[in-house]
């Protein structure tokens, strides 16, 4: 097991920007003790938790952190979970992946339920179905590409890869 310090250190030395409890809303001083580490990939909107200890198990501070972090408009990580706290995810519809290039960088890291793996791209992504969505004028175009596609296809692409797709 790393240490917080060194934990920290090993995002840093990967350009993330260190997130230690107090220095931003989603993360705390109420709900997170001083050890806890998390990180963020500034260009991807991605947030990293990597080290959580909660100041009071069972308390919601991981629901209220998880919240936050998508109010922002960006996607939390949960990176090497250990034990129960894996299996709890898991049971929660969180998807493991295992990322690295090589055995120093490997790591799993927990992708949340509400975002799916672009086909294209094969980032993962949350499909906006909000209330601008608007499903017919969706299929309409990708059917245009697509002749026969579904309704399911349209949420299987990322945005960015949408619009290539679109224009070629
Ligand atoms: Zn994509």
């Amino acid at each position: 097991m790393m240490l917080p310090k060194h934990l920290a250190q090993k995002e840093r030395a990967q350009g993330l920007k260190v997130v230690r409890p107090g220095d931003r809303a989603f993360l705390p001083r109420a709900d997170w003790r001083r050890d806890t580490v998390a990180s963020i990939v500034e260009d991807q909107a991605i947030v990293r938790l990597i080290l959580l200890r909660a100041k009071v198990e069972r308390s919601g501070a991981l629901t209220r952190t998880l919240a936050r972090i998508r109010a922002l408009g960006m996607m939390p990580l949960i990176v090497e979970p250990i034990g129960s706290f894996a299996i709890h995810l898991r049971a929660k519809g969180w998807t493991a992946i295992a990322t690295g290039e090589d055995i120093e960088h490997a790591e799993i890291v927990y992708y949340p339920p509400y975002v799916v793996l672009c086909e294209h791209c094969c980032g993962f992504f949350e499909p906006t179905r909000d209330d601008t969505w608007d499903e017919k004028k969706a299929l309409a175009e990708y059917q245009m590409k697509f002749p026969g596609a579904k309704l399911e296809d349209c949420s299987v692409v990322c945005d960015p890869c949408y619009q290539i797709i679109m224009r070629q």
